[in-house]
């Protein structure tokens, strides 16, 4: 059935859309995008999304899919256009060492597709994350040498909010605000329904993991606020008093303490799988802010206060390093807004999936850890949407900074009935 022809029906027949059709073909992995009551779902081709982004009179907003890793690729009462079906063309282009990357792809698959090409993508510290990674900035262990993934983007193609296409390229398009916009915030405008990426040759890294007291951290991060850009450093504090740590390298720092592999394809995870018997569910808000260990050092009592008090095993606390090449781009050529960022901070709250006592406990943990860190991290990085919770506009004030007012004029320009994520 077309889309033409599923709006019309939408339209004439309300009920019949509460049923969910092609369940099968959303995988979603994130368990409170799986669980919600969605009111149905799209399996869009390019050549749709112009007619049903322009003709939609349902319910407003449209929940996006791409590698459905984050809790609002689906959500209750709302419609998931899954893009994962039929944007899911990755094409190597030799004469210029770019990749074309459809908007359903994961970047794992964009690893694998570039190896016979012995060329990579500096991806995060999963291969899951869809678009989505790229689209809201994307950091991972090679951004201190590469810079971030949303500084790669070459072309970029899809449709507002609105229902019109575009086609913009970094070569003609990049320093204006349409460009600026769509890297790093195109969630709130647009479904891009793909991307060119620059390449870069495969190397090989090499991996240092090991576990420390959580009062060991501050001098971590001193000595890797000091290392070169070929060394980054990424924790997890899980468990009360254990944090797990893992040092990338991208030249061989000589030591047996490190393992090599041959590219982010091989990445070992950085948080340990847990065995939870029950269904959790989560949010994740991700902060960002400059090389300031010794102001950790500071918040280290606070932060294990606020460890032995979670609601639930699986809340934690992680972080990864940016800085180098992170740095470097300007200010104002991206939605990525916090330049001077050198950590990431990311807490996640987690709760047993329906036990509604628990949300609120973990969402409030959240918050304090949040507090306790904001001296620290004063920007967020949005890399995950919280329209649904009481903190959002706090999360886009402090995600785009000075450039939020700009941004919702582009919002108004090109998405004005909202039939994406409010800004
Ligand atoms: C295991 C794991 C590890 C991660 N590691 C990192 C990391 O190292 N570095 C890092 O920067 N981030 C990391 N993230 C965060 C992740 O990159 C973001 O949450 C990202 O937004 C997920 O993208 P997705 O396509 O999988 O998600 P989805 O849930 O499918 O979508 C995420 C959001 O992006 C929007 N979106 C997705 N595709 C499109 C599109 N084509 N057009 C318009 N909007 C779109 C959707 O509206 C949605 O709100 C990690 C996440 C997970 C689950």
């Amino acid at each position: 059935m077309s889309i033409k022809a599923l709006v019309s029906l939408y339209e004439s027949f309300d009920p019949i859309w509460h049923v969910d059709m092609n369940q099968a073909s959303l995988n979603l992995l994130n368990p409170q995008a799986a669980d919600a009551n969605r009111l149905g779902l799209l399996n869009p081709r390019i050549s749709d999304l112009s007619d049903l982004l322009s003709n939609w009179s349902g319910p407003r907003p449209f929940r996006i899919c791409s590698g459905g890793t984050s809790s609002r690729s689906a959500a209750a009462g709302q419609w998931t256009l899954n893009l994962r079906p039929e944007l899911n063309q990755i094409t190597w282009q030799n004469t210029d060492l770019s990749v074309w990357i459809g908007g359903g792809c994961r970047m794992g698959e964009v690893l694998q597709a570039l190896l016979p090409y012995q060329q990579t993508i500096a991806t995060g510290l999963s291969g899951l994350p869809g678009l989505g990674y790229i689209l809201t900035g994307g950091m991972g262990p090679r951004s201190r040498e590469l810079g971030l993934a949303v500084d790669h983007l070459l072309d970029i193609r899809g449709v507002w909010g609105s229902g019109e296409s575009f086609w913009l390229q970094r070569e003609f398009h990049g320093g204006s605000e349409l460009w600026r916009g769509l890297c790093g915030a195109a969630p709130f405008l647009a479904v891009v329904s793909e991307v060119r990426l620059m390449t870069h040759t495969l190397a090989p890294l090499w991996v240092e993991q090991s576990s420390a007291p959580p009062r060991a951290l501050p001098d971590w991060m001193s000595v890797a606020e000091a290392s070169d850009v070929s060394t980054t450093l990424q924790w997890h504090w899980g468990a009360n008093d254990r944090l797990e740590l893992m040092k990338v390298h991208s030249k061989d720092p000589g030591t047996d303490r490190c393992y090599g592999i041959s590219g982010l394809h091989q990445l070992p995870t950085l948080v340990p799988p847990g065995n939870e018997k029950d269904r959790l569910h989560s949010e994740v808000v991700g902060l960002l802010g400059p090389a300031r260990s010794e102001g950790w050092r500071d918040c280290i009592p606070l932060l294990e206060d606020c460890m032995l008090r979670r609601p639930h095993p699986a809340c934690s606390l992680s972080c990864q390093q940016l800085g180098g090449a992170t740095t470097l781009a300007a200010k104002d050529a991206t939605s990525f807004h916090h330049r001077d960022a050198v950590w990431k901070p990311w807490i996640t709250a987690s709760w047993i999936a329906g036990d509604l006592a628990m949300r609120q406990r973990s969402l409030q943990w959240l918050e304090t850890i949040w507090s306790v860190l904001h001296p620290l991290c004063p920007g967020v990085h949005l890399a995950q949407l919280h329209d649904h919770l009481p903190f959002h506009q706090r999360e886009l004030k402090q995600a785009f900074g000075y450039w939020l007012p700009g941004l919702q004029a582009l919002k108004q320009q090109f998405d004005p009935a909202g039939n994406l994520p409010p800004l």
